[in-house]
């Protein structure tokens, strides 16, 4: 019984996710579509709407691009790391385009390593989406605050930032797939950390104040040093 609901659950959101898919991408076709066919019609050079023609392009490239995470085939490539690491990675990687819009990241590390079951790969691409949502949403001179800390079972990291805020009545729909209120937005990366949070058996959870600037808790289940799990198998 249970199997089935799980079966037919899959099935709505795969067809829900499709028919998403095929709406976000007949847009872009259309438009395209017609500017061939004006250009053949009027003679026009398609020189003029080279510009254009390319960005619908790229925005399909993108959206089929990013569509790619949900269907690729579940390669799970877990091994214990460091979550200190991993968010460094990502500093890393983003820290120049963040700078040249003057933002600033700091990254209150807990003290010792915060060691966890990951997909390192899928968690960078996680933290990076969270970050770059961050300074996209922020205008000039935003700050990034990141926070990890652990406690016996889990890991805790804070990703706050000073930007507008979300809506109370957009809060619980910016994990829906091409949910976005970008000109240029895919609405896909947060639906896609939803996916990368869960694969890791954490949580993911939003809270924002307009003015003042959304913050995003993420919790996963640490790799427990052996000296506790030691004392535990004593206990129980
Ligand atoms: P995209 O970035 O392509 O719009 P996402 O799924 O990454 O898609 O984000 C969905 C929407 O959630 C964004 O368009 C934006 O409205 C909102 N959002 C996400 N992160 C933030 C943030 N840090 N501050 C304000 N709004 C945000
Ligand atoms: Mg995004």
């Amino acid at each position: 019984r249970e199997e089935q609901m799980q079966r037919s659950e899959k099935l709505r959101v795969i067809g829900e996710l499709a028919s998403g898919m095929a709406h976000e991408i007949r847009n872009p076709l259309t438009t395209v579509k017609g500017f061939l066919q004006l250009s053949k019609a009027s003679g026009y050079n398609i020189e003029n709407w080279y510009a254009l023609i390319m960005d619908e392009i790229n925005r399909m490239s993108d959206l089929t691009g990013e569509f790619l995470q949900f269907s690729k085939p579940h390669r799970t490539n877990f091994r214990t790391d460091s979550l200190n690491d991993c968010v460094l990675k990502v500093i890393a990687l983003i820290e120049s385009e963040a700078i040249s819009s003057g933002h600033e990241i700091q990254f209150h590390e807990s003290t010792d390593d915060v060691l966890m079951l990951m997909d390192q790969d899928k968690m960078i691409q996680l933290l990076l989406n969270m970050m770059k949502n961050a300074c996209e949403a922020m205008e000039s001179n935003g700050s990034i605050h990141m926070k990890l800390s652990r406690d016996q079972k889990n890991a805790t990291l804070i990703i706050a930032d000073n930007g507008p805020g979300i809506p109370s009545d957009q809060l619980d729909k910016i994990f829906h797939p091409f949910f976005t209120t970008k000109e240029t937005g895919t609405g896909l990366g947060l639906s896609i950390c939803y996916k990368i949070v869960q694969d890791h058996q954490g949580t993911l959870e939003v809270e924002s104040e307009l003015g003042i600037g959304t913050r995003f808790i993420l919790t996963f289940p640490v790799v427990v040093p052996m000296h506790v799990e030691i004392n535990n198998a004593a206990v129980s």
